[in-house]
């Protein structure tokens, strides 16, 4: 019992509007290392080769923007090609090409530790500052019982549910579909952003980890990146729900949809149409939830997909 009031207290939870507009960062360049570059990292031969005046400038082992560098941030970089990376620890999938992907979650602490190990050179190690940010509150009361409480059966749905979700999360494919720049899903008033915490009828539950799009139900839904579709199911809390996979972990979601138009394997391309939007699942009106995640780690996903 005491477990399942436990569990229930993390769960996914019906949409609520909300007004409120997420923090955005200026951008910047975070370039790796002293000064950029440790000397050893740079090829001898071409130093020797070039004349001194046209010397290129040494490019950074690792490059990337500096504003995912907060709780629910999410980065995208380029690194030398052969490089191996960690993440507190964690591989990071780097691909042929240098593109690499990680996240941070909502509730992150104060630093990271990248790990960077260029081909045939130690590993350097290299704090990254993460950056607090206040989340909202969301107070609801007066909400139905069942809404706040599911009965055992619900409950058992919304755990496997759950669960299934999980194991598509955990999707670690050489896709690179996230290298190439991320689009909005739908352009519409922003109802709920990301990471607001939620108090219902009193009680605290699971924030909201995603942004909602305000659109009538039948607006076309547009793939955010190139990938896999990865689940095409209808769920308890999210109704019709797909998610694409865009390699290396990191997937988009996008719930409550009234049609879903492609199918679970299939390629989408940036830009496709994959669904329209409605009001399934547990929702007070029609809108879309649309959320992106790094394997288990939910991001905000405002920034990517709409922009400083
Ligand atoms: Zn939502």
């Amino acid at each position: 019992m005491s477990d399942a009031v436990a569990r229930t207290g993390a769960l996914p939870l019906p949409e609520f509007s909300d007004e409120s507009q997420g923090v955005q960062r200026p951008l910047g360049l975070w370039r790796g290392g002293p000064q950029g570059q440790s000397p050893s990292a740079f090829p001898r031969r071409a130093l020797l080769a070039a004349p001194a005046l046209l010397l290129p400038r040494p490019a950074a082992a690792v490059t990337f923007p500096e504003r995912g560098l907060t709780q629910g941030g999410f980065v995208v970089g380029q690194a030398v090609p052969g490089t191996r990376l960690a993440l507190d620890g964690r591989a990071v999938r780097v691909s042929a090409e240098g593109a690499f992907a990680f996240g941070f979650g909502r509730d992150h602490g104060a630093a990271s530790v990248l790990s960077v190990t260029q081909p045939g050179q130690r590993a350097e190690d290299r704090r990254l500052a993460i950056v607090r940010r206040q989340w909202q509150e969301q107070r609801i009361s007066g909400l139905p019982p069942a809404q706040v409480t599911p009965d055992e059966a619900t409950l058992a749905r919304i755990l496997r549910e759950r669960e299934r979700l999980g194991v598509a999360r955990a999707t670690d494919s050489a896709l690179t579909g996230f290298a190439h720049g991320f689009i909005a899903p739908a352009s519409g008033r922003i109802s709920g952003v990301f990471g607001s915490r939620r108090v219902l009828n009193g009680q605290p539950r699971q924030p909201h980890y995603g942004l909602d799009f305000a659109v009538p139900t039948g607006t076309p839904m547009l793939a955010v990146a190139p990938g896999r579709v990865t689940l095409a199911e209808s769920f308890h809390f999210f109704g019709d729900l797909l998610m694409i996979d865009h390699g290396h972990g990191v997937n988009s979601l996008y719930a409550h949809l009234s049609r879903i138009d492609v199918r679970e394997g299939q390629m989408v391309g940036k830009g496709e149409r994959i669904a329209l939007s409605g009001a399934t699942g547990r929702v007070t009106g029609p809108h879309l939830h649309f959320s992106l995640s790094w394997y288990q780690v939910w991001l905000d996903p405002q920034p990517v997909v709409l922009g400083a």
